[in-house]
């Protein structure tokens, strides 16, 4: 009989020759669990989406409530939906007074290209300032704004108008001028292999903006949701974004994004013309439900405010001749190692020993480690112990 892994292979679309084919069968807290329920700790949470662990039981039932009730009635920001408005409103209740009109979109890219026209809009201006090394998302205008040649060169032309800076080099920040729309940033950078900027760079990168008039958009679509051990990471900076981006764990483990702005800056969106932005199912219903599910977990079980000791715990544990460097900030951390040859072989062989781990898109030599932020301190040990044991096998 012909394999689901055959199935797969034959019908479902691909995007490189080597996919993982891991098979899972379901999957709860921070592990994946395969046929013969082979346990796997996730600990790059599904590429930053599962902070409260999967399959959380609030977050099922809050599907299931809302499943019930109503699935999609109408295209984005007409009927005014429950799920939509109460996420939005708790969303507020934690965000500065700058950021209290949120458009909800499907996705990290989408989020992306809302901020991105939003601040056209808003500014009449058409320059765009991005960082060498960025990832934005695979669609058009957030493949533009994407700080790597390599993977963009063959799907130009682009969007026109972008200017590429160096991420944390405050020289660069004079490039800021008052043609300049918007400077979209991520708080921290996550596929350059996780680069915490400084406090400074930062401040002076938001008086910049201020100074030209430009927006400065923050994605945090990787660290916001309590990731850094604050709920967004432009917390730690003592800054406020003009447009705030977010995705991936927004949703509880279903899909939404959202661009976040003032009701001035977001208004613009009304008008000349009118429906500055479409989306059918942006904010959909249940993902809000679940979205909102998810953000109250977050609160009531206190997981952000354990983050900094389980980082404290893995920087401790992560000790080993091999690692060039420890870089990150709460949880979302990296190690350096020599090669991508190397950083492949550990990864490989954490996997076999049942802990999912990864590198990045702009940077190879170095091994993803985001765990749910769920993650008691003996499954933090647990993972530790076997990326310690795949260094010294390779070491050897
Ligand atoms: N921005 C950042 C910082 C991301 O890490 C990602 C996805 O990895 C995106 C944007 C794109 O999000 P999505 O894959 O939901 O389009």
């Amino acid at each position: 009989m012909i394999t689901l892994r055959q199935l797969f292979l034959n019908h479902n679309a691909q995007t490189t020759h080597f996919p993982l084919l891991l098979e899972f069968e379901r999957a709860k807290g921070v592990y994946l669990y395969d046929k013969e329920n082979k346990p796997y700790l996730d600990l790059i949470s599904g590429i930053g989406v599962s902070n409260i662990g999967h399959s959380h039981p609030k977050v099922i039932n809050a599907i299931k409530e809302q499943a019930e009730k109503y699935m999609h009635l109408m295209v984005y920001g007409e009927y005014v939906q429950a799920p939509q408005v109460k996420f939005a409103e708790k969303l507020a209740s934690l965000l500065p007074s700058q950021l209290q009109s949120t458009y909800f979109v499907n996705s990290g890219a989408e989020a992306v290209e809302g901020a991105l026209k939003l601040a056209k809009r808003y500014t009449g201006r058409a320059n765009i300032i991005a960082c060498k090394n960025s990832y934005h998302g695979s669609t058009h205008g957030a493949l533009s704004v994407m700080g790597n040649e390599e993977y963009k060169q063959a799907y130009r032309p682009l969007l026109p108008g972008i200017q590429f800076i160096e991420f944390n080099n405050p020289v660069d920040l004079e490039q800021i001028n008052t043609e300049t729309a918007c400077v979209l940033i991520e708080t921290i950078q996550g596929e350059a292999g996780i680069r915490v900027p400084d406090m400074a760079y930062m401040q002076t990168l938001r008086e910049r903006c201020t100074q030209t008039g430009t927006l400065l958009i923050l994605d945090e679509i990787q660290v916001a949701m309590g990731r850094t051990g604050k709920m967004f990471a432009f917390e730690h900076f003592g800054i406020v974004p003009d447009i705030l981006v977010m995705a991936k764990a927004l949703g509880g483990g279903m899909p939404i994004g959202a661009f976040i702005s003032s009701t001035e800056i977001m208004g613009s969106l009304k008008e000349n013309p009118i429906l500055g932005h479409i989306t059918t199912f942006g904010g959909h219903p249940v993902c809000c439900a679940a979205g909102l599910a998810g953000l109250e977990v977050l609160l009531d079980e206190q997981l952000i405010e354990q983050v900094e000791q389980k980082e404290k715990l893995m920087r401790g544990l992560l000790v080993h001749p091999a690692i060039r460097e420890t870089r990150g900030k709460g949880l979302i951390l990296t190690i350096e190692l020599e090669s991508f040859e190397f950083n492949k072989q550990v990864i490989d062989r954490c996997i076999e020993h049942g802990v999912i781990t990864d590198w990045f898109l702009h940077c190879s030599n170095s091994m993803r480690i985001a765990p749910p932020l769920i993650i008691t301190e003996a499954q933090i040990r647990q993972a530790c112990a076997v990326i310690l044991g795949a260094l010294d096998f390779y070491s050897r």
